[in-house]
């Protein structure tokens, strides 16, 4: 018998916004023997690997580790400094901060969320208004995505903890990078941040299974003033270890420490801020390429405003709904997934096919995205989807001027 023709033998190509791509060399240094977890190198590793972690962070205070995903670790964050009937105030672009405020909820927290659609960013003076507005200060409180992964829109984090100073409330500014941690630029200490959750599998490269939780001096305080916090979540022994038993609360996830430690090295070698810039620079050509698109299309960007755009992913809509056939024609026909629309589904249709999502966060680079936007244009070609021509030039003359 024979099969019929297709191009998608070779390496595939996974453009989903997380899990994200796996360098080899990560792969390379999970593959070992089991490794032992009270003496030796696992042990020794640590204090280098969490000194490294918080310089991605760009904070000089404390890290958590755990095993989960990061799901786990919106719970581990609000496990801390979070009680029943205490308010949280979730201003909210994306279905990541509506299923962060949802989390608070089943640990008995009452959140009040300010939504601004799906295309716009956080405004903080509506934050402030809701703070000022909170005079007894039972906000405990304020929790922001950083990049709604859903929508792709990214939020300005130092405005909005600029706006909460002002407001003069002693809420805590806590913040899921899970999407843009070594993505977009992130900036812990300088720019105010008490708590920060982030997984591994995005921006860090790693295997899903480990997630951090980030806190500051402010925050430990207030964990302090808990009446109680459960004992797996407590970030305390985690952050200030007596033994390596105490960083993961029992048995070390001990291929992906090794998978962590190369990980770091690689973004180490390439330099934070080169790192950024890539992604900057890779994000500019993919928008470039769906402007063109756009230009005589059904596709378009969905946030419209390049500064409060994602660098690590990027969502499209489609006025005709043929996003899955898309995706579908992408990965079938020459090995390339493209990532599902995720919470922007019209109300009455969760079939919805008008919305879709690429992945360029972690080990990307300009011949990937160049082939992921070729990829989709022999797509929207093979399937009749209107568009612009020229897409892939217009990208070309992005990274030409690198
Ligand atoms: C991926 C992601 C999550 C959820 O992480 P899981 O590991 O899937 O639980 C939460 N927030 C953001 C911004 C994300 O991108």
């Amino acid at each position: 018998m024979t099969q019929k023709t297709n191009l998608s033998a070779g390496r595939a190509y996974l453009a989903i916004p997380g899990p994200s791509v796996i360098p080899d060399a990560v792969l390379q240094a999970m593959h070992r023997a089991a490794p032992n977890i009270y003496a030796g190198a696992l042990p020794q590793m640590m204090p280098g690997l969490v000194a490294d972690l918080c310089r991605v962070a760009r904070t000089e205070h404390n890290v958590a580790l755990y095993i989960g995903n990061g799901h786990a670790m919106w719970e581990a964050a609000l496990a801390n400094v979070v009680g029943p009937e205490d308010r949280v105030l979730v201003p909210s672009n994306g279905s990541f901060g509506r299923d962060w405020a949802d989390m608070a909820v089943g640990l008995g927290a009452v959140p009040e969320i300010i939504d601004f659609g799906s295309c716009s960013a956080v405004d903080p003076a509506r934050v402030a208004d809701a703070l000022r507005a909170d005079t007894a200060h039972r906000i405990k409180a304020v929790l922001v995505v950083h990049v709604d992964t859903s929508t792709s829109v990214r939020n300005d984090i130092a405005a909005l903890r600029a706006a909460m100073d002002a407001a003069q409330h002693p809420a805590l500014l806590m913040v899921d990078c899970i999407a843009s941690l070594a993505c977009d630029v992130f900036e812990m200490d300088a720019w105010g941040v008490d708590v920060m959750v982030a997984g591994c599998q995005k921006g860090l490269m790693v295997p899903p299974g480990m997630g951090f939780v980030f806190f500051n001096d402010k925050a430990a305080a207030r964990r302090q003033e808990m009446s109680r916090v459960s004992r797996y979540w407590d970030w305390t022994p985690r952050a200030e270890p007596e033994l390596f038993y105490q960083y993961w609360n029992g048995t070390a996830p001990t291929h992906h420490v090794y998978g962590l430690r190369k990980a770091l090295d690689l973004l180490r070698a390439e330099g934070l801020e080169n790192v950024w810039q890539r992604h900057a620079i890779l994000a500019r050509a993919v928008w470039a390429a769906c402007d063109v698109w756009a230009s005589t299309g059904s596709l378009r960007l969905n946030v419209a405003d390049p500064q409060h755009r994602s660098h690590a992913v990027t969502s499209l809509c489609l006025d005709s709904p043929q996003a899955t056939a898309l995706r579908e024609w992408t990965e079938h026909e020459i090995g390339l997934t493209l990532g599902i629309g995720l919470g922007m589904a019209p109300p009455g249709d969760p079939a919805w096919h008008g919305f879709f999502r690429l992945g360029h966060m972690g080990q990307v680079n300009g011949h990937m995205v160049m082939g992921m936007l070729g990829g989709i244009e022999a797509g929207l070609t093979s399937l009749g989807i209107a568009h612009g021509k020229g897409a892939l030039e217009a990208a070309a003359e992005v990274i030409a001027q690198t």
